[in-house]
């Protein structure tokens, strides 16, 4: 474990924005994080957790409580579960898009349709990752983790990490640092079906289809590109963490007048129905690449938020705070921040809608 004191936590996201860390631990090997959970203890309050920091707006003051950056790698095959699929043991530090290849080269399908969204294995169960009409909690079967309350490891399932729509019992808590997710996959020469319209037209086959796997795992790719929803795919809007907002989920009222407007509706595992965030923020007229708050403009690819030159956390919550009050008054619908608010945010230093994000569940 690699222990350094006063590292800009800037450099550790994606979205480049964030103080120093007091004390910054970089875990390569599980086997070290005993010394990790005593260096904690001489901390008040719950260490920061971090992946590769593709979901974080680190605080401008940086973080004075410990930060763990989850580097561990490894992929095992653990045997067989009731039902046949294979079930495979994963690191938390483990690189998502790594494991996705690695399912593919081994012709099992159920994680295909997560290609090319950043981050670490780690933190898939934090908000139940999803895209394109799968979700971690799909394959999930169980996460080891260290809880910091009860001081203990545990195995958590799949009902204890109560995975609804981008979002768990681990989505805004410190108590838990994940260590180990296993998943089932299955074994097939054919994707789960294809259901969204955009990746269906990328293969020229109709929504509901079936096609190999690495095929599904392409399309997905592309029309990721096109949006700029690849990491390094797009040099100007590189400083990015994807979609800022959850999708809002919609009363059967608002799907109606949605449809009618045009706008793409979704169902989701969970039940419920929604409309992207982005569709909304286009529709409040926000212009692709128009400046929203100070460093913060709209991505030139698609309808989310960009840091650029002179961007801060104070900029960004400026920002998400512009954002949620337009799209209230153009549309009806109040959008919520689904990044996570890392670091030492001071109370009355940021917006309302930030603060009221913050005040959620937290640590131990
Ligand atoms: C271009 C782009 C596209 C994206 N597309 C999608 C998408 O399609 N779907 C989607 O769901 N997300 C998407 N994201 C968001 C992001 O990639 C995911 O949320 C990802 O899982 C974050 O992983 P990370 O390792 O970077 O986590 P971080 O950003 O480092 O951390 C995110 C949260 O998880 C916690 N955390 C991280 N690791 C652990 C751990 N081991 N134990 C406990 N807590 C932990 C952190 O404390 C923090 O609260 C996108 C981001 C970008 C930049």
């Amino acid at each position: 474990m690699r222990v350094t004191h006063g590292l800009p936590l800037a450099r550790q996201t994606t979205l480049g924005i964030g103080g120093p860390a007091a004390v910054f631990a970089d875990l390569q090997d599980l086997a070290d994080f005993p010394e990790f959970v005593s260096l904690a203890d001489s901390f008040p309050g719950a260490p920061t957790c971090l992946g590769a920091g593709s979901n974080a707006l680190v605080a401008d003051a940086g973080c004075s409580s410990p930060v763990l950056r989850m580097n561990t790698k490894g992929v095992r095959f653990v045997g067989e579960a009731v039902d046949g699929r294979t079930l495979v043991e994963v690191q938390a530090g483990h690189p998502l898009s790594d494991l996705v290849d690695t399912a593919l080269g081994h012709g099992l399908i159920g994680l295909e349709m997560l290609a090319g969204i950043p981050g670490t294995v780690g933190a898939t169960p934090v908000q139940n990752v999803g895209a394109y009409g799968q979700e971690i909690s799909d394959t999930l079967v169980e996460v080891t983790a260290w809880d910091w309350l009860t001081r203990r490891r545990v195995t958590l399932d799949a009902a204890a990490c109560r995975l609804g729509h981008r979002t768990s019992v681990f989505k805004g808590s410190s108590r838990w640092t994940l260590l180990t997710v296993v998943f089932a996959l299955r074994k097939s020469v054919l994707s789960a079906p294809i259901s969204y319209r955009m990746v269906a037209e990328r293969l020229d086959i109709p929504v509901g289809s079936q096609v190999p796997p690495a095929e599904a795992s392409q399309a997905v790719l592309a029309v990721r590109r096109g949006k700029g929803m690849v990491l390094g795919f797009s040099d100007v809007d590189r400083r990015t963490v994807g979609s800022v907002f959850f999708s809002p989920e919609l009363t059967p009222a608002q799907v109606r007048q949605l449809e009618d407007e045009g706008a793409a509706v979704n169902r989701f595992p969970d039940g419920s129905t929604r409309v992207s965030a982005s569709w909304l923020i286009r529709r409040a007229g926000f212009a692709l690449g128009s400046p929203v708050a100070k460093g913060v403009r709209v991505s030139y690819l698609h309808h989310t938020l960009i840091a650029d030159v002179g961007a801060s956390a104070a900029g960004f919550t400026e920002a998400i705070d512009v954002v949620v009050q337009r799209v209230l008054e153009r549309t009806g619908i109040r959008l919520t921040p689904e990044i996570d608010f890392l670091g030492d945010w001071h109370e009355g230093h940021y917006s309302t809608v930030v603060e009221s994000t913050i005040s959620g569940p937290t640590g131990r």
